[in-house]
């Protein structure tokens, strides 16, 4: 007898990615940071992911930031842990590097639980899915990082066993099909998603709690830096950390990276102390300005304000004359340029700002500036 889960049955199509276009979910999954230096890039690479065994926050009280988010977390835990329950299921969302499987990680430790790492694209067959969610015992942690690229057919499987921790399968065909219960132990999901639009409804009412992260200001990435020197054992002065939080982009995955830079290059040049013109000059090396940008954004930037007389304009002419594509544009360069109030979208595009103008040493059309922000300006 073979055991198929239910949703197998249907007619669904395992490429039809829960009313997503596969090729724009390709072009996305596919495409590389573009242009952007791996300095800046706050996608994981190898080093990252090694020196991340050391300095992933391993309690609450370690997680520097997120002060609402960590706040709800604290009674939240607590309050499961007094009833002896397993924690309601939890979606995370944000841009890379902001902390959220350190996070799931955190939640795990402070739970005592178990944690069981995927991600979407890895549960690809029923069978994945399956055996996962077979492994899971009572009170464990199932992250699944990069949620919103679960296909359908995994997605449904995950409904029941989220909602009623029991998964239903289906043994044989036709008249003969049976669909069996199986009970699943209680467990807490946490999903991490960089996309959280990309999510269907259907999925995302299923989590008790969903989260967004911010990027981080220049005090929290500096605790960042601080403990991520201690731990590597490096003498920087408050005066370097701040040079490297303040170039950080606001993600602490970025700020780490750049601890990382500083110390070799210091290590070069035998400086015994990272101080404010170490850290300066080593950044300035990596091509790391003093907002954080990179050659690529400071293009960006240029393009919106000397093509296009400073906007508005649609995402993908700007991307076209960028060289790159536009998810890239929206999702790798635009988040932080908008954090720091370099770009404006509006209804009729991306729109310079007069700050964007300054940090190019360009002086702003202001009246025409003014007026297009104030008339489209997206809440
Ligand atoms: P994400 O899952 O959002 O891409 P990660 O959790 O992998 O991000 O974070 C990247 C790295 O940044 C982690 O290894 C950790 O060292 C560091 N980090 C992230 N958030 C924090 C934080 N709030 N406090 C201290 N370090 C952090």
């Amino acid at each position: 007898m073979t055991i198929v889960p239910s949703s197998v049955n249907g007619a669904l199509d395992p490429d039809d990615e829960n009313g997503i276009k596969s090729s724009s979910r390709k072009s996305k999954a596919g495409s590389p940071a573009g242009g952007r230096s791996e300095v800046l890039s706050a996608k994981e690479n190898p080093s990252d992911r090694r020196s991340d065994l050391n300095l992933r926050p391993q309690s609450l009280a370690e997680y520097i930031g997120q002060e609402r988010t960590r706040a709800m977390l604290e009674m939240s835990i607590a309050a499961a842990k007094s009833r002896t329950e397993a924690l309601d299921h939890i979606l995370f969302y944000g841009p890379p590097g902001l902390g959220k499987t350190s996070l799931a990680n955190v939640i795990a430790i402070e739970m005592r639980a178990k944690i069981h790492l995927s991600s979407g694209p890895s549960l690809e067959r029923p069978r994945d899915i399956i055996g996962l969610l077979h492994q899971l015992e009572e009170g464990d942690v199932l992250f699944i990082d990069e949620i919103h690229r679960l296909n359908r057919i995994a997605e449904e499987l995950l409904y029941p066993a989220i909602e009623d921790f029991a998964i239903d399968l289906t043994a044989g065909k036709g008249h003969a099909t049976r669909t069996m219960r199986l009970p699943l132990p209680r467990f807490t999901l946490i999903g991490a998603t960089t996309k959280a639009a990309m999510l269907s409804n259907a999925l995302r009412d299923r989590f008790g709690f969903v989260c967004r992260l911010e990027f981080y200001s220049i005090p929290e990435l500096s605790k960042i830096v601080k403990r991520t020197a201690g731990i590597l054992s490096i003498e920087m002065n408050d005066q370097g950390v701040e040079i490297i939080a303040s170039r950080a982009r606001g993600t602490p995955r970025i700020a780490n990276r750049l601890v990382r830079l500083v110390r070799d290059y210091a290590q070069y040049k035998e400086h015994k102390v990272v101080d404010a013109d170490v850290a300066r000059v080593a950044l300035e090396t990596y091509q790391v300005d003093m907002q954080g940008l990179d050659p690529t954004d400071r293009k960006l930037l240029s393009i919106l304000i000397d093509t296009y007389g400073g906007g508005p304009v649609g995402i993908e002419a700007l991307a076209a004359s960028l060289g790159e594509d536009s998810d890239t544009v929206e999702d790798v360069y635009e988040p932080f340029l908008i954090q720091c109030g370099f770009i404006q979208r509006t209804p009729r595009g991306r729109v310079a700002t007069a700050a964007a103008y300054g940090h190019l040493g360009k002086t702003a059309p202001h009246g025409q500036l003014t007026l297009k922000l104030g008339n489209d300006a997206e809440p």
